[in-house]
């Protein structure tokens, strides 16, 4: 019988910022570097991984707020953490950073209990399947036409990813020109059959996301994501009402009301889920059930290899995001990061996420104090 007293001792938490290999951005935000914030829960002889995409402000966060409300925690009541997280932010405001920060912390603590129990994270968790399939996530609007060919090809060709997505509704929806103009590029160089996803990022209108779906009839696009801002719910509905394409929304929800209203409001046809910034894996575990209780399954959204472990222990799962940005950074990052090869990936075997940090790799690209 193994020691259940073993206790959370400290989260060592650091940031890093990685520039992007060129210019990227979406319908409504551009961007030149991304920032990695990293939580090592340490208990005993052992360490558990977590991190979140976020303003590197979530480190001083982490440790002003969330580690005094986890130290001295059971290492294998995580739930009660994530509790103790949640009302220690009370006055901070749970959604934004502070939830981002949960998360990062959430999921280095569900590591930490795999690696304590020797055991693979998903195993834990207990599996519901043994693959988790991907989709190859870029496309920016910045790139040019030979950018975009370039990354279209590697995930089709290379990595035989069957699905993948661009992002249209450039400069706020006022270029659908050249949105259509890509979309009939994208879909030229996957071929026919290649699942082919649209993210707007919020940039358009509801009338005028139906308007460019239809001018992009021939192209069959089967995911519509963000076509309208995700905070307008009616406005998804009325989208889903009137295109064949699924709607898909929730990359910005931070708690389980965020989640429901979306589902109560008819908003989506697939929910996504974060759980680099929704709570970690204990709220992502919740938002699954909320979304099946609506007959809903939900999509992962960016954080590919901290999600995997979560997407293979949840029943209503469809596929994570597999973005450009964030591999690239936990390939660098990290020992064991999957391979998507053939358009899905398997949870790691070994103990916990299955994850070694190089630290010495990442070092040059860290910031803020020591
Ligand atoms: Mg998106």
């Amino acid at each position: 019988m193994r020691d259940t007293t073993l206790l959370v001792e400290a989260l060592k938490v650091s940031a890093y910022t990685v520039p992007t290999t060129a210019a990227e951005g979406d319908g409504t935000f551009a961007w030149d570097s991304t920032t990695m914030v990293l939580v090592q829960a340490e208990a005993g002889a052992w360490t558990g991984l977590g991190w979140t995409y976020a303003p590197a402000a979530c480190v001083e966060l982490i440790k002003e707020l969330l580690e005094p409300a986890v130290n001295g925690l059971s290492v294998f009541d995580v739930p009660a953490a994530s509790e103790a997280m949640a009302r220690t932010v009370r006055n901070a405001s749970r959604p934004g950073l502070a939830a981002y920060a949960i998360s990062a912390v959430d999921c280095a603590l569900w590591d930490l209990k795999a690696r304590v129990l020797d055991l693979p994270l998903h195993r834990l968790l207990g599996a519901a399947r043994s693959e988790v399939d991907v989709y190859g996530s870029g496309g920016f609007t910045t790139y040019s036409e030979e950018q975009l060919r370039d990354q279209l090809e590697h995930w089709t060709m290379v990595q035989q990813i069957p699905r993948v997505k661009i992002k249209i509704g450039q400069d706020r929806g006022t270029s659908t020109a050249r949105d259509l103009s890509r979309i009939g590029q994208a879909r030229s160089i996957v071929g026919p059959n290649v699942a082919l996803f649209v993210d707007a990022n919020g940039a358009y209108t509801a009338k005028q996301a139906v308007r460019v779906f239809q001018a992009a009839a021939d192209q069959n696009i089967v995911w519509f994501e963000e076509p309208v801002s995700s905070d307008h719910l009616d406005g998804l509905r009325e989208v889903r009402q009137l295109i064949t394409a699924d709607v898909a929304a929730g990359e910005y929800g931070t708690d389980l009301f965020y989640f429901e209203r979306m589902c109560a409001a008819d908003a989506v046809d697939c929910l996504q889920v974060d759980v680099s910034r929704c709570g970690g894996i204990t709220e992502w575990l919740r938002v699954a059930a909320v979304a099946a209780a609506h007959g809903l399954e939900i999509s992962g959204h960016c954080a590919p290899n901290l999600s995997i472990a979560a997407a293979a222990g949840t029943p209503n799962f469809r596929h994570l995001e597999w973005f450009h940005d964030h591999v690239r950074i936990e390939d660098i990052f990290f020992d064991g990061a999957a391979d998507p090869q053939g358009g899905s990936v398997r949870p790691a075997d070994n103990p916990g996420n299955g994850l070694t940090f190089r630290e010495h790799d990442a070092l040059k690209y860290r910031v803020g104090r020591p």
